[in-house]
């Protein structure tokens, strides 16, 4: 066996391009009408940027991420999420003092050490926004609004806004402390990473996937009943423009981030089509994190979409095929294969998806690949179309044949598209 991808890593086939060209392509749409920009950072980034970025404690910092020396003794980490270096390029190229907010997004691949599974790997990709310079509830209110709208345009049904508040850093001391008592007396039942977070990070507990630790948690106390009342008016606030808004949501008070830059509104959007790796999407406020990265204080908001989860989900919906093409053309001797090739470059030209067959092999075979080619039409030619300057079109599903002038053909592209629409919709 030759050598294969890494353990985690994956190629995307042609056959499976559609579906992430789609969802990227209304990503895109959907930001460019919301005023978000794209912003492309670098694949690799000092390791002390994600380590005061997303934080010592967390999984993704302890465990996950690619790490190595370059040939300059630097410490060198590929980026396992994207937020820590657009805040790093938002504060080297001073876009705060632009004044006003900056609605940016991103995509690009991912790189975390985890035990590949479904919807799990170690190179993955992620969509992402950041709303850089807005402490308003609506910034809040628009970031999720934005994801739904992008998932339901991507067409995906069956998924559940899950939506928390942490507070701010005061609310979150003293509930830290209820959790931690409360927690105690069960220290021995809770899975190991738990023991340990028990002091470090005890927020991250409610976390777990252990099921006996998320069972102690059932009686945990409530985030809920620890914000103060300015948190909790936010939380109603963000809640009153969601309905407002029509994008219903699920309270869930054990969805945390357990890092002090967080603070506020925090949300998931979950499948109930993927089992384990239910999470397409993950966000929340970090009013804490620029100034954590050596910037001015500023507050924002975002989240970040998994590609590779979206895929799934479209890919279980069948609900897009290859891009279907229109005509797919075969010919045969000297002058036919000449001019089939002339032809095939004037179709495209004029906007029709167009596939040549080049084999050069009997006509028979060629037909069988255009019937498997999945294009509305076949056009043939042979020496007498050649002679002639005709084409025969024959409409694959039907079977109807016909010849054609090829400058005719050419020169009604408007009636041919219109033939082309009235055939695909049958
Ligand atoms: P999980 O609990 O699934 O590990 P996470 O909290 O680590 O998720 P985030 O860091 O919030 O995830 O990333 C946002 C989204 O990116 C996730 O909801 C998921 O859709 C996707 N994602 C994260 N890690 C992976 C991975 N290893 N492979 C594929 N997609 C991933
Ligand atoms: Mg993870």
């Amino acid at each position: 066996m030759g050598i294969q991808a890494t353990r985690g890593t994956r190629d995307i086939l042609p056959e499976e391009i559609g579906n992430w060209q789609r969802i990227e392509a209304i990503a895109r749409e959907t930001l460019a009408r919301a005023a978000y920009q794209e912003i492309r950072t670098p694949i690799f980034e000092q390791t002390d940027l994600f380590e005061r970025g997303i934080g010592e404690a967390t999984d993704v910092v302890g465990k996950e991420m690619y790490t190595f020396k370059d040939r300059g003794d630097r410490s060198i980490t590929l980026r396992p999420e994207g937020t820590a270096g657009v805040v790093r390029s938002y504060i080297e190229h001073g876009m705060q003092a632009q004044g006003g907010v900056q609605r940016l997004w991103y995509t690009g691949a991912m790189f975390r050490y985890e035990r590949p599974q479904a919807g799990r790997q170690r190179q993955f990709h992620q969509l992402g926004v950041e709303v850089l310079g807005s402490g308003d509830v609506r910034a809040d209110a628009e970031v999720i609004a934005i994801a739904t709208d992008i998932l339901q345009s991507i067409g995906l049904k069956n998924l559940t806004l899950q939506l928390n508040s942490i507070g701010n850093a005061d609310d979150r001391q003293n509930y830290r402390a209820a959790l931690i008592e409360f927690l105690t007396p069960f220290k021995d039942k809770l899975d190991p990473d738990s023991q340990t977070r028990l002091t470090k990070n005890p927020l991250r507990i409610l976390d777990s996937k252990d099921a006996q630790t998320q069972a102690i948690l059932e009686n945990a106390p409530s985030i809920l009943d620890y914000l103060s009342a300015e948190s909790k008016q936010r939380f109603d606030r963000v809640q009153a423009l969601l309905q407002d808004l029509g994008i219903p949501c699920n309270i869930n008070a054990r969805l945390v981030r357990g890092l002090d830059y967080y603070t506020h509104t925090v949300f998931e959007i979950q499948s109930d089509d993927l089992g384990a790796q239910a999470t397409v999407c993950a966000g929340g406020r970090y009013d804490g994190l620029v100034a954590q990265l050596g910037g001015a204080d500023t507050p924002a908001v975002g989240w970040a979409m998994g590609l590779e989860r979206l895929v799934i989900l479209l890919q279980k919906m069948q609900q897009t095929q290859a891009s279907p093409i229109d005509f797919y053309i075969v010919s045969r001797g000297e002058k036919a294969e000449a001019q089939a090739l002339k032809l095939a470059q004037s179709l495209r030209r004029i906007g029709f998806a167009t596939e040549l067959d080049m084999s050069g092999s009997a006509f028979g075979k060629q037909f069988k690949r255009a019937d498997r080619s999945g294009a509305a039409a076949c056009l043939i030619l042979g020496d007498a179309e050649a002679e002639n300057g005709t084409v025969q079109l024959k409409w694959l599903k039907t079977g109807e044949q016909s010849a054609i002038a090829q400058a005719a053909l050419l020169s009604n592209a408007d009636q041919l598209r219109q033939q082309l629409a009235e055939r695909s919709g049958a």
